[in-house]
């Protein structure tokens, strides 16, 4: 390499890696890659934290994030995976959450939990697996919230099907963790 490695280059480079399921953003717009860390002329650590543990996508981003800084011509990649603090939605950059609505994929929403019914319900974990089970997810064709939940499970894992009763299109969201 003719310039000394930076880890804001490896940021650049890591912007361009694709999700593996949404092509559509980036594993950097997913917010997964915590951090960055140049140890060498042609050497770096890069930090992931999985979406969720056992996400099937997780060893074809490592292997694609390596690959990708090795076509730049970085000789050592180092990938850690930093389970804790978890990943959550919110650290999707809002970018990418417009890419997925572009995509025809709701973007995560915040979790409302009411906890003031979860306490006055004192053993309703009922409630509270309702609440994270079926979020209002605004349809990502027409906006309307007026959807229901099809499936637990859409094309991954990741994802549930939902179906939006206005205009009848049936949607991936993208669960929150
Ligand atoms: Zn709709």
């Amino acid at each position: 390499m003719d310039t000394q490695l930076s880890a804001a280059q490896v940021w650049t480079w890591l912007n361009d890696v694709p999700d593996p399921e949404i092509p559509v953003i980036s594993v950097v717009d997913l917010g997964i890659v915590r951090g960055v860390q140049v140890t060498g002329d042609s050497a770096c650590t890069v930090t992931i934290t999985p979406t969720y543990s056992g996400c099937p996508a997780m060893q074809v981003i490592a292997d694609a994030v390596t690959s990708a800084l090795k076509e730049r011509g970085v000789q050592q990649v180092e990938l850690l995976t930093q389970l804790s603090p978890a990943w959550t939605t919110d650290w999707m950059s809002e970018s990418g959450k417009a890419k997925l609505k572009g995509y025809g994929i709701a973007p995560p929403a915040q979790q409302v939990i009411d906890i003031s019914a979860l306490r006055a319900g004192g053993l309703a974990a009922g409630v509270k697996r309702h609440a994270i089970a079926a979020p209002k997810v605004a349809c990502p064709h027409c906006g309307s919230g007026h959807t229901e939940l099809t499936s637990q499970f859409g094309s991954t894992p990741c994802k549930a099907l939902y179906k939006c009763l206005d205009c009848r299109e049936p949607f991936d969201y993208f669960k929150c963790h």
